[in-house]
């Protein structure tokens, strides 16, 4: 008999984990508490999946002998627990899909930076002509490619959810990119567990396997210093770099890979502030490892396009810059930000806060903001932070009034810097259409 799979979660990786099980001869049920969407019930009935939505059928769940899991779904759900009780086995998609490709496999995570530094390297190499797919949190299934087309390489971004259902996996390159406290809720508020949840990025690796990290990170840097790490270590960092590794020295950013070194002047990078510097040495020390010519990768790294609501210069309007970077929803995205945009900017800000301790903004506030515009149902927050900073903290209650509140404020040469530092449910449906207003508003004035 076949053996059965459950699949939880009928959306991008479930159905793609799906696909593939049954393409390896599992007998696959898919069971989605909530509705599926009608563009992958479709793929499920083209592919005749049974599947179930609006419920968790127990006695046909507990059956199953795998569990692949979707992200999306906590550990701590009542089915999960209940699976874990009965000992079996409930794996990520990732997981589930490594066990299925001999493709190599270049794997991303940190606090923030991954979708950024991942659609990079995914650019590097796929104008390097290699054969490269595009998975995680971005793009298409992991496990639906694996199925389907077979890549020589995968870049995958990796959330910590995605990380804790993954065992036996191996990344061949790792990156790490940073770590600052976030998602808290789902590691029992304790910082401890989200670290271990991000170092698994290296588990399972080898002296073969390369780990990519930020040195310059103080809690990574802690974090090393417990494990003993077999694989071979790119540290990179804003200072000189090391023997082998990514550093800036006198404006170049210089990639030390083996006998290789590539530099090139951080004018010359498409991306700019020191985060994406950062995003920018990480991409190149995993290209490097796949041999990428230096002219290639300089030529990539120069004419990265970015990606939409990520410190995205949007219009000039009367001389004044329109940055959206909406997908800033934490205070340390949003420093960063205002780090590398010089003054004057009127700063748009505020929406529901993950516990915000807004004092960490304060120095970049004083030196280069001229006005606060918050854009939140409770602006209280904001305003107990900086009332006392500057004279202009005034409130909005729709896009439209914060874009023209802001406009109003700030005159030729200043910037408008969408950066909520929060996440946007109050009074958007996510951070896209947070973006896509602030970009539609903008073009009304
Ligand atoms: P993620 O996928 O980890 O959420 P994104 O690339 O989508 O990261 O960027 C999210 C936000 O973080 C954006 O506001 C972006 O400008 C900012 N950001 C990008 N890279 C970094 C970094 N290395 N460190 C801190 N903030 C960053």
């Amino acid at each position: 008999m076949k053996e059965k799979i459950v699949i939880l979660g009928g959306g991008e990786s479930g159905v793609g984990s799906a696909i593939l099980a049954q393409k390896q001869g599992y007998d696959v049920f898919v069971s989605d508490l909530g509705a599926v969407k009608q563009k992958y019930s479709k793929v499920l009935a083209d592919y005749n999946i049974d599947y179930e939505q609006g419920r968790h059928s127990e006695e046909k769940i507990l059956q199953a002998g795998l569990v692949v899991k979707s992200p999306g779904i906590p550990d701590n759900a009542e089915m999960v627990l209940k699976l874990k009780d009965k000992g079996i086995p409930v794996i990520s998609e990732i997981e589930f899909a490594g066990r299925y490709t001999n493709a190599k496999t270049v794997c991303i995570t940190g606090s923030n930076g991954k979708t950024t530094t991942t659609l990079l390297i995914y650019h590097i190499l796929k104008n390097a002509g290699l054969h490269v797919g595009l998975a995680g949190n971005v793009g298409n299934s992991y496990a639906l490619q694996v199925a389907e087309h077979n890549h020589d390489v995968y870049v995958i971004e990796l959330s910590s959810f995605q990380l804790d259902g993954m065992f036996d996996f191996k990344a061949d390159v790792a990156i790490l990119l940073n770590i600052t406290p976030d998602h808290l809720d789902r590691y029992g508020y304790n910082m401890q567990n989200y670290i271990d949840s991000k170092f698994r990025i290296i588990q399972n690796q080898t002296e073969n396997d390369v780990f990519i990290y930020c040195e310059d990170d103080e809690i990574i840097q802690k974090e090393l210093i417990k494990r003993n790490i077999l694989s071979g270590c790119y540290p990179f960092s804003l200072h000189e770099p090391d023997e082998q590794g990514a550093g800036i020295l006198n404006e170049e950013m210089i990639i030390n890979y083996n006998k290789n070194q590539f530099s090139m002047s951080i004018l010359d990078i498409s991306l700019q502030g020191k985060h994406n510097f950062y995003n920018s040495m990480a991409a190149g020390i995993a290209s490097q490892v796949f041999e990428i010519k230096n002219e290639k990768l300089r030529e990539s790294l120069s004419d990265f396009k970015g990606v939409e609501h990520r410190l995205e210069k949007f219009l000039k309007v009367h001389g004044i810059e329109f940055i959206n970077d909406s997908k800033a929803t934490n205070i340390n995205s949003t420093w960063y930000a205002l780090e590398s945009i010089p003054k004057s900017i009127v700063w748009i800000a505020g929406g529901i806060d993950k516990g915000n301790d807004y004092s960490m903004l304060t120095p970049l506030i004083k030196e280069k903001v001229k006005a606060i515009v918050c854009l939140g149902k409770d602006n209280s927050k904001l305003h107990a932070a900086f009332d006392g900073v500057l004279k202009n903290v005034v409130d909005a209650s729709s896009m439209e009034e914060a874009v023209k509140a802001a406009y109003y404020l700030s005159r030729n040469g200043d910037t408008v810097l969408l950066s909520p530092a929060c996440a946007s449910f109050d009074l958007f449906d996510n951070y896209e259409d947070r973006g896509r207003q602030f970009k539609e508003q903008v073009r009304n004035l």
